[in-house]
């Protein structure tokens, strides 16, 4: 078991975090952005940067090639799902892909906004942990949170009228 602090404070016990999200026992703050048989995404609420989604299998696997035939095709699915919305809801131009395999979660995807103020960071890979570092630090202010929360209704909208 682990202790993990969730962003409202709680510190809960868990196996797996992934598996904890993706069956609901913890809800992230903002809720369900998307939920097919197989994948379950949520935004990432421990750092404040809008769009930011984390998809998880539901399944407790770590690496792509324990994917079935099924969650293949639903995984691309789910994925441009919400880089569509991403772009049309959010106006996101760029996005970056993050999983990996060494995770003490299970098998979790990254979508990593890009926005003009990450760029002072650097490009590429290298900028995304101090990018993501400042906005934890940084942007837990009431307006950026909102901006979030606000940022994810758009989403969830835009995922429900497709
Ligand atoms: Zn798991």
């Amino acid at each position: 078991m682990r202790t993990i602090t969730l962003s409202n404070g709680t510190t809960v016990e868990v196996e797996c975090l992934s598996c904890a999200l993706t069956s609901g026992r913890i809800e992230a703050d903002g809720g369900v952005i998307l939920e097919t048989d197989y994948f379950h995404a949520h935004q990432d609420v421990a750092y404040p940067i809008k769009g930011l989604i984390i998809v998880a299998s539901k399944r407790h696997i770590k690496s792509f090639d324990e994917f079935t035939e099924a969650e293949k095709v639903d995984y691309m699915s789910v994925l441009t799902r919400l880089r569509k919305a991403q772009r049309q809801a959010l106006q996101i131009e760029h996005v970056y892909y993050f999983y990996n395999e060494d995770t003490t979660h299970h098998f979790h995807t990254w979508m990593v906004p890009r926005y003009d103020w990450m760029y002072e960071f650097g490009r590429s890979v290298e900028s995304v942990r101090p990018v993501l570092r400042y906005a934890r630090d940084e942007m837990k202010d009431t307006k950026h949170v909102n901006e979030v929360m606000n940022a994810i209704q758009l989403v969830k909208a835009h995922i429900h009228h497709e």
